[in-house]
């Protein structure tokens, strides 16, 4: 049985297992007098009656057996959307394929391609006497969206998740500085519960919410700041992997060498652009 938090009078948090840490997750129902709307789906978490399903971004753990499902109308950010629709878009769009992970993605995911997704438009969905305004939060990946739900006063963060890990930008598409406008977007918003996709599930002060980012958005600068450490001689981004710019080295998920490498390559990106290290051919150092 799933547990079930109410998190306002119409919204309901589907919790996963473990407090929906990753690969968990803690979907949300939405429910109004015109109609039940899912947002995102979760391992473990059974598909619930719903009208449409909108979801935060195109990563299989958010999507986990909407495929099977070709009566649903599941909506995704436009940036996202060819993602959802082709499995070809969504390697391509994370960087990362191997045949181990299609096989994970199958097997533990039951991700497939949803292709009747459709594209999430800017306005507020109405569900009779509860709405969602989708907040689009890019960075994670180029469509990452949370909801607010009016009037229930429920702010869904989606894998803005406030973890002590922080953000992952690891995605062939991801973007650093759209992460940290979206961070800068997330905590002007202000609501009467916070809820995460994983991890913390649900925050009912704001000051804790502004901490708590406040955390989430310091854990950027303490790894550029480890990346500046590295920098002691001339390195690659390529050098950099496996010495715990985003990963205790030892402890790392398989596609980690590949989205430790990217998040290396963003922060040398952003401190050339900040001036504070140069690069020569393939190598970068401290100014
Ligand atoms: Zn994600
Ligand atoms: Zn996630």
């Amino acid at each position: 049985m799933t547990e079930r938090r109410t998190l306002g009078r119409h919204t309901t948090m589907l919790c996963g297992e473990e407090k929906g840490k990753y690969p968990w997750g803690n979907p949300l129902l939405v429910e109004g007098s015109d109609g039940r709307a899912l947002l995102d789906s979760a391992l473990s978490v059974p598909i619930p009656d719903v009208d449409v399903v909108l979801l935060s971004h195109f990563h299989e753990d958010h999507t986990c057996g909407l495929s099977a499902r070709p009566d649903l109308d599941v909506r995704v950010h436009p940036a996202d959307l060819e993602a959802v629709r082709d499995l070809d878009a969504f390697f391509a769009e994370g960087g990362y394929d191997e045949p181990e992970f299609r096989q994970e993605l199958v097997e533990r995911y039951a991700h497939g391609p949803i292709p009747q997704a459709a594209p999430l438009g800017e306005d507020a969905i109405d569900l009779g006497g509860v709405q969602i305004v989708p907040v689009h939060l890019p960075g994670h990946t180029a469509g990452h969206c949370g909801f607010l739900i009016e009037p229930d006063g429920v702010f869904f963060t989606a894998d803005v998740d406030l973890s002590s890990f922080g953000p992952f930008y690891g995605d062939a598409r991801a973007s650093l500085s759209d992460m940290r406008s979206s961070l800068h977007r997330a905590s002007q918003i202000d609501a009467a519960v916070y809820s995460t996709y994983h991890h913390k599930q649900e925050v009912r002060d704001r000051a804790v919410y502004a901490e708590l980012l406040g955390a989430f958005a310091g854990v950027l600068d303490a790894r550029a700041d480890r990346v500046l450490d590295l920098l002691d001689r001339p390195s690659t981004a390529g050098d950099l992997v496996g010495r715990g710019v985003v990963y205790r080295p030892g402890k790392v998920p398989t596609y980690a060498a590949t989205s430790e490498l990217k998040m290396a390559q963003l922060h040398l990106d952003e401190l050339v652009e900040q001036g504070r290290i140069v690069r020569e051919e393939d190598r970068y150092q401290r100014v």
